[in-house]
């Protein structure tokens, strides 16, 4: 991924944004070492999609509720976030590398709608959220199942199973202006062209428009913000040299092999 190219946004540096808010911008101080800016290349744009947080939303499909041994009818929304640098961009057509992580002997895919955000704000209501999404993506959601089991079960945060290196694969992002936005339609996961996961958007218990207002009402939410909506039942274990094809209507394939 480049790191040179122009971005949506801009970004400036934290500091500077709360110190602009107050005064004159001051001569930005130089900082100690350079990070790098988290990109997603963005379908018919010269500019990138700038990252800034990730979050993601859990047991949003009923039947993958049921699977994880909980009832989908009575429980509010939920949320965790990935750190911005877990994405691993894959270009459409190709098939990328994606390295089996440390620690797991249980690492699983989930396959899921990613909404890329433009804008923010507190306390969105569901009927405007959607104003503020730029576009969607393909995006997996990877994870090891054993150790967020582990950790959970120990009433412990669950980010050693959720929220690594790489643990978050994504393809590029398209404009609303393009493919409008994705309330339905076809989800899939095929591992070495057989079919694991099968649903339809329809089946999310919480629409990416109630998802915003739900995580608004937490998060202040800004442009750069992407939101991975949740996975369908059928999630399941990996192991090296499989290879996960991951399908959205309306949006091109991600694949990715295990390496
Ligand atoms: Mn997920």
């Amino acid at each position: 991924m480049s790191t040179s190219r122009r971005t949506l946004f801009g970004t400036a540096a934290l500091a500077g944004a709360a110190a602009a808010a107050a005064a004159p911008a001051p001569a930005q101080a130089a900082t100690l070492f350079n990070l790098p800016q988290v990109t997603i290349p963005v379908v018919g744009m010269a500019e990138t999609f700038p990252v800034r947080r990730i979050y993601c939303i859990g047991r949003n499909y009923a039947a993958h509720a049921r699977e994880m041994g909980s009832d989908p009818t009575r429980e509010p929304p939920f949320f965790f976030q990935k750190p911005t640098d877990a994405i691993q961009f894959v270009a459409p057509g190709t098939v990328a590398d994606h390295a089996y992580p440390t620690l797991t002997r249980n690492y699983h895919y989930e396959v899921e709608l990613v909404a890329a955000l433009k804008s923010g704000g507190r306390n969105i209501s569901r009927e405007r959220a959607l104003e503020h999404v730029f576009g969607y993506a393909v995006g997996l959601d990877m994870t090891r199942r054993d150790l967020q089991r582990f950790m959970g079960d120990q009433k412990k945060p669950w980010e050693i199973g959720k929220s690594f290196d790489s643990s978050a694969p994504i393809g590029p992002i398209h404009p609303v202006a393009r493919v409008g936005h994705f309330t339905k339609g076809a989800i899939s996961l095929a591992v070495n062209g057989v079919v694991k996961q099968n649903a339809t958007l329809e089946h999310m218990i919480w629409s990416v428009a109630e998802q915003i207002a739900q995580l608004s009402e937490a998060f202040e939410l800004r442009a750069g913000d992407i939101i991975y909506s949740g996975t369908p039942e059928n999630v399941g274990p990996v192991v090296k040299g499989d290879v996960l094809l991951c399908k959205i209507a309306g949006l091109p394939d991600l694949s990715v092999k295990i390496v």
